[in-house]
């Protein structure tokens, strides 16, 4: 591991988004700032790997509705804890842990009292409205880190911590549980969330329809068990239960439907899509369901971590350098990423 920073300074290498711009434009700045101080609840973690989101690209090119810049993108960290505040007690200096999406919740709103912290109307999301882990350190709350499995490196757990948490969650509100022998599940889109999503859903007994355009993810589809793979628009054999869409375009959901069986249900697993085309009420009638999935709860990480080592999740990735985050992102944008992209700080 080298830092060009000296670790006696005040400061760390970071990528910071000072104005939101198209990822072709590299608008990422490697900086020297101010190394965060934890206090209170906060634990300041020492980066070694942080997983790349089609969220980041979101967040950089100005496509969702609140950003606070200048800010540090990225949200799924793997790192040492190197300092606790006064108030962590259920944590010590030394501890491997992983920072997520879901930095941190109020625990007072009507969703949170209720179970649902990932609608949270008070949260705050790392690497979109707080400092993420672009970056040598980031200062994240103790009680909403994760322990990592021992069986994971650094490398191959960082893809688990959005990619994995959110197609997981995903999984579970398109119908696919613990337990789903036979039942088939169509994934749009097989990036770095699909790619895992389809090793729960196999271990859970699914069979797997993979519908991508690009032929390295259709292969990837296939090494990983799918049962069919496609193009976006080609038809399966059969129509499917369950169905996933990764991909940010909303012409898909039209798509989707129309390989949808009757009672099936649609999850739309990002953050943010294009508009949805109008679409013919035939396409939705026999009670099938269209949502969205939003975030994650902590129930759903730890719930996750644990199937993930249970199996074990294999995540194939394409690693960087921290100076490398621009390139990173813009690979992922073109397709281009196999498997899942990881920043190696
Ligand atoms: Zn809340
Ligand atoms: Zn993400």
């Amino acid at each position: 591991m080298s830092f060009s920073s000296d670790s006696m300074s005040n400061l760390m290498k970071a990528c910071v988004l000072r104005s939101t711009a198209p990822i072709e434009q590299n608008p990422l700045d490697l900086a020297d700032v101010p190394i965060p101080q934890p206090t209170g609840n906060q634990v300041l973690v020492r980066v070694s790997a942080c997983g790349v989101c089609r969220t980041d690209l979101h967040v950089i090119e100005g496509e969702l509705s609140r950003q606070i810049l200048p800010i540090i993108p990225g949200h799924q960290i793997i790192g040492e804890i190197e300092k606790i505040g006064d108030q962590v007690t259920n944590l010590e200096v030394g501890r491997r842990v992983g920072v997520p999406w879901l930095h941190q919740t109020c625990g007072r709103c009507e969703y949170c009292r209720a179970g649902k912290e990932n609608l949270c109307e008070n949260a705050l999301f790392t690497g979109w409205t707080v400092n993420g882990g672009y970056a040598e350190y980031v200062s994240a709350p103790g009680d909403f880190v994760y322990p990592i499995p021992e069986i994971f490196s650094d490398l191959e757990a960082a893809p688990l911590l959005c990619a994995g948490i959110i197609g997981f969650r995903s999984l579970r509100l398109s119908g696919i549980t613990g337990r789903s022998p036979g039942r088939r599940l169509g994934l749009f889109g097989f990036g770095a969330a699909g790619h895992v999503a389809i090793q729960v859903a196999r271990y859970w007994g699914a069979d797997v329809y993979a519908f991508t355009r690009d032929s390295r993810h259709q292969q990837l589809a296939g090494e990983l068990g799918a049962v069919w793979v496609g193009g976006s628009t080609d038809l399966p054999p059969v129509k499917l239960d369950s169905i996933i869409i990764f991909a940010p375009a909303g012409e898909l959901v039209i798509t989707a439907l129309k390989v949808l069986n009757k009672g099936g249900t649609l999850a739309l697993g990002g953050i943010h899509m294009s508009p949805i085309p109008s679409i013919d009420y035939q396409l939705l009638y026999d009670e099938r369901v269209v949502r969205s999935v939003a975030n994650n709860t902590r129930q759903d990480g730890l719930d996750f971590l644990q199937v993930a080592a249970e199996i074990p999740i294999k995540t194939q990735r394409q690693i960087f350098d921290l100076v490398e985050t621009n390139t990173a992102l813009n690979a992922l944008k073109h397709d281009a990423v196999r498997g899942a992209a990881v920043i190696k700080v």
